[in-house]
């Protein structure tokens, strides 16, 4: 099948071209811009298009992939909060993801982010350069002891909390549906309030949907234990940024650790470095010690590219053999 990949970047290009390389079933056209209405008319010709985290897939921009002659899009992500469902299903366009790569690569990096903040690694990195070796302002704490919020206990969530549980911390969740194995962890679930509440470290595992929206807003800051660390490796519009730099302000919130953020198409994988960023409430952000700010790499390990690939080649396979992918997602899996 002659695939459109759109924001491909180098790892991309190499980890898909490497997967297609045995048996070459698919022809990949490797495209670097975004996909909007603008760009969709690239994938002219194209049976299905392969789309990242930040491609639009609204309705409008659906209808113009199908008049292309679009019958599949291959998510190469996990999320699938940027695809308009029912738009999708009217047009008949099959959506595949890939719901499971490594949750390992996503639960390591949280961890990296909390101890990072902790023990205010990013600072020290930038004073030892500078011939600076004073400790002062780098005091953090043990982890042994400190209470851990999972919110969110799926695949991510359950990794990041085995991996706290190995650090000695004690375990709160927070999950319409509780996972036996996080239990068996020690985990204790809870309301969203008291884990706030209770937590030392508060870290957002759940997929951005109507209902996790601005789930952590002013009046969900307003209840963490003072001085509490919030770290979101999810969705950027589960936080409501602008009460996150009020809180921070406050000093309600003490440290925090961001890998995505609500408006991160307009900036993430991308080099801004001679540019002026525009957003404002992001740029207060990146001024403030306490919070570290990364474009959304969680997920970037070899090992998640190869696997991310792989899947991505299943589905497509999938799609060419039966009209439908391995992972397909359905306008009922919005819940
Ligand atoms: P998953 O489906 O295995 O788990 C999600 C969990 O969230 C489920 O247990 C679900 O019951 C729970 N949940 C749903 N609604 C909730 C709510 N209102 N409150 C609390 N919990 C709720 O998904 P996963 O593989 O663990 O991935 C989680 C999210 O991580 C993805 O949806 C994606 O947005 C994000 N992610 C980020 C990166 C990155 O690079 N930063 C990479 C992969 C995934």
């Amino acid at each position: 099948m002659r695939v459109a990949v759109f924001s491909t970047r180098p790892y991309d290009r190499d980890a898909l071209s490497r997967a297609n390389a045995a048996q070459q079933r698919h022809d990949f056209v490797f495209l670097e811009p975004r996909l909007d209405l603008s760009t969709a008319a690239l994938a002219a010709g194209a049976d299905a298009v392969c789309a990242f985290v930040n491609d639009h897939l609204d309705a409008a921009v659906l209808a113009a992939l199908q008049a292309a002659g679009v019958g599949l899009v291959v998510l190469r992500c996990a999320g699938f909060n940027h695809v308009d469902l029912a738009a999708a299903a009217r047009l008949s366009i099959e959506v595949g993801r890939v719901p499971e790569y490594s949750p390992h690569a996503v639960a390591e990096y949280t961890m990296a982010l909390a101890l990072t903040l902790n023990r205010k690694i990013h600072r020290a990195y930038a004073r030892t350069r500078e011939g600076n070796f004073e400790l002062d302002g780098l005091l953090g704490f043990d982890l042994h002891g400190r209470t851990v919020g999972v919110v969110g206990t799926g695949k991510i969530g359950e990794c990041f909390a085995r991996i706290a549980a190995g650090f000695g911390c004690r375990l709160l969740a927070f999950d319409p549906r509780p996972n036996a194995a996080v239990q068996a962890l020690g985990a204790r679930y809870v309301t969203l309030a008291e884990l706030l509440a209770g937590s030392d470290i508060v870290s957002l595992h759940c997929p951005l949907t109507p209902q996790t929206h601005h789930l952590i807003d002013a009046a969900a800051l307003a209840g963490l234990k003072p001085g509490a660390m919030l770290i979101n490796t999810s969705r950027g519009a589960v936080v409501d940024t602008p009460a996150l730099i009020e809180a921070l302000k406050a000093g309600t919130l003490g440290a925090l650790g961001l890998d995505v953020y609500e408006e991160e198409g307009d900036l993430f994988f991308r080099d801004l470095s001679d540019e002026v960023i525009h957003d404002d409430t992001f740029a207060r952000l990146l001024t403030l010690p306490n919070v570290v700010v990364t474009g959304h790499q969680a997920f970037f390990t070899e090992d998640a590219l190869a696997a991310i690939a792989a899947v991505t080649l299943a589905n497509l396979d999938a799609f060419a053999r039966d009209g439908r992918p391995v992972h397909k997602v359905s306008v009922e899996r919005i819940v």
